[in-house]
């Protein structure tokens, strides 16, 4: 999509109250708030996950852990809800990736391929984007077998009660291995090192849990599937020895780590070592007056959708306030 051609202008007339960036949970939640405050956001939704707008869950299919939902939704009827949402109180959208912002003086300016937008404040929510570990089945079995996240996915009919299995060495590892035994017939922990990475008291849990099994030097390198084409197991190799064998499980999840996805941030607003936004508690706030940030992109912790609409919410209110005391 990207154009050599110089960025149309704004539709809008002359600079809008509030830009908002990204199109998961956080990024409609945010224009859904800021519409009904008569703010007129504007969206760019992005097309980065998948092609389409969205965000993460339009890579899912069930999502049983979103209140209001008794029977479950599948996750692109719950984005193109909230989308819907965002539209009827006039959130105008834009299906374009945000290449550039500038929000080095006020009014900030952002542009894409196809428009620049000068506007007095930014919702920064670009989420965050699980790491993957590149497995030649892997976009074969996502979602169908492999996933990237114990808690959304954990007590799903298709891993309830099942053999399954963690890859990673670190807290987000043993965090979801120790969660899958709530549910798992038995948990094997896969970590490519001879040592956990992971907190002592982490690897205290772990180890010391009779529902998990940890393997050291062991390489993930595909998976592996029965006559149906069903998961029925992940073909390891031991880093040592080179001794490659297939180990039963039902599931295999990532527990590699997540990136956020703040490079248009970098030299311009305070992110952690691991490039997360910084916010100021409870606010979305970061440490650039008139910028705010929500979803995953500044949280590594929780990273679930209502936490990430939460934060639109805060970060849409936050805005109101600040728009009203700079008038
Ligand atoms: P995201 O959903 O990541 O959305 C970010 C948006 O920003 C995307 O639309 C992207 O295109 C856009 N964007 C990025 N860069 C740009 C740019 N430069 N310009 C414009 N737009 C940009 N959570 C649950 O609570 N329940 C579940 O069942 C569940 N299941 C999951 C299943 C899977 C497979 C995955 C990967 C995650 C799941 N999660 C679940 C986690 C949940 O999806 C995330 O916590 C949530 O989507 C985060 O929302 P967000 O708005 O911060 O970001």
């Amino acid at each position: 999509k990207a154009s050599s051609a110089e960025p149309s202008p704004s539709p809008g007339k002359g600079i809008e109250n509030v830009v908002i960036i990204g199109s998961g949970p956080a990024g409609y939640t945010a224009a859904i708030y800021a519409a009904r405050a008569n703010l007129k956001p504007v969206v760019f939704e992005g097309y980065q996950v998948g092609g389409v707008p969205g965000g993460q869950l339009m890579t899912t299919t069930e999502v049983e852990n979103f209140p209001g939902f008794p029977d479950g939704i599948t996750g692109p009827d719950l984005m193109d809800r909230m989308r819907r949402q965002a539209e009827r109180w006039g959130a105008e959208l834009f299906q374009e990736d945000v290449e550039s912002l500038d929000v080095k003086s006020s009014p900030f300016t952002v542009k894409s391929s196809e428009r620049k937008v000068k506007c007095h404040s930014i919702i920064y929510a670009t989420g965050a984007t699980a790491r993957r570990l590149k497995l030649p089945r892997e976009d074969e079995f996502w979602s169908r077998g492999i996933s990237a996240c114990a808690i959304c996915d954990g007590a799903s009919p298709l891993f309830k009660r099942q053999v399954l299995a963690v890859v990673g060495g670190g807290d987000t590892a043993t965090e979801e291995a120790l969660y899958l035994t709530k549910y798992a017939r038995h948990v094997h922990l896969l970590v490519r090192k001879d040592q956990l990475r992971a907190s002592k008291a982490m690897q205290d849990r772990v180890i010391n849990n009779p529902n998990v099994t940890v393997h050291f030097n062991t390489e993930t390198l595909d998976i592996v599937s029965n006559t149906k084409g069903q998961m029925s197991g992940i073909l390891t190799r031991k880093t040592d020895t080179g001794e490659e064998s297939v180990l039963e499980a039902k599931g295999l999840f990532y527990g590699i780590g997540h990136s956020p996805n703040s490079q248009l941030l970098e030299g311009q607003v305070e992110l952690d070592s691991a490039g997360y936004v910084l916010v100021q508690d409870g606010s979305g706030k970061t440490s650039v007056e008139g910028v705010f940030a929500a979803g995953d992109v500044q949280d590594h912790e929780w990273r679930q959708a209502i936490t990430a609409a939460g934060s639109g919410c805060i970060a849409a209110l936050s805005v109101e306030r600040y728009l009203v005391s700079n008038n």
